[in-house]
């Protein structure tokens, strides 16, 4: 069987060298559907626990809130960076504390410090299915992403290989130990 959860992600973006109005900065809520796919764990009666798969995908998409997306072509990034520097809040400021873990992929790259996530290709709603199924596909059963913002959407499946044992009490993952972080249940 499926779950599912959704998550909103607020960004500001532009479409670099685009004939048309999104060639300007703007902003956008995105909201992202990540389906996941596996047995009905027995007893717990769950694929998988939805606040889980939305801890876990969070925890890496939090860099993508509240942030600025710029491909890494784009003439903006060394203008903001260098106001950024200017303005002392650069390398982090004691408001930025939503930070997620800094993320290096072939498609992009985050900098939580300054809320800038630097992409290899313009971060169209594909773009940004692309770049989400790379920073997740190992840490949940992926099976469709679906990434909407405004009028525009797009959605992709995949098929999944993973095998993520799973608490038979709270259905979250167990760690590398086969210990549940969540109630300590040991395999
Ligand atoms: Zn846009
Ligand atoms: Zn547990």
């Amino acid at each position: 069987m499926r779950s599912f959860t959704t998550l909103d992600l607020q960004y500001a973006h532009r479409f670099y060298e685009f004939e048309g109005e999104a060639q300007y900065l703007h902003g956008h809520t995105g909201v992202l559907t990540i389906e996941v796919e596996d047995t009905v764990n027995m007893g717990v009666n769950m694929v998988f626990p939805c606040n889980e798969v939305k801890k876990t995908a969070w925890e890496v998409l939090k860099n993508f809130d509240h942030a600025l997306i710029l491909r890494e072509d784009d003439p903006l990034l060394p203008a903001i960076l260098g106001v950024y520097e200017a303005q002392g809040i650069k390398n982090g400021a004691i408001q930025n504390t939503m930070k997620g873990e800094a993320f290096k992929t072939e498609l992009a790259t985050a900098y939580p410090d300054s809320r800038l996530v630097v992409t290899k290709e313009t971060m169209t709603v594909e773009g940004m299915i692309k770049i989400v199924y790379d920073l997740l596909k190992d840490k949940l059963n992926i099976v469709k992403l679906t990434f909407t913002s405004g009028v525009n959407g797009a959605t992709e499946e995949y098929k999944t290989t993973n095998k993520i044992a799973r608490c038979p009490l709270c259905g979250i993952a167990l760690n590398e130990n086969g210990v549940c972080p969540k109630c300590r249940y040991n395999a």
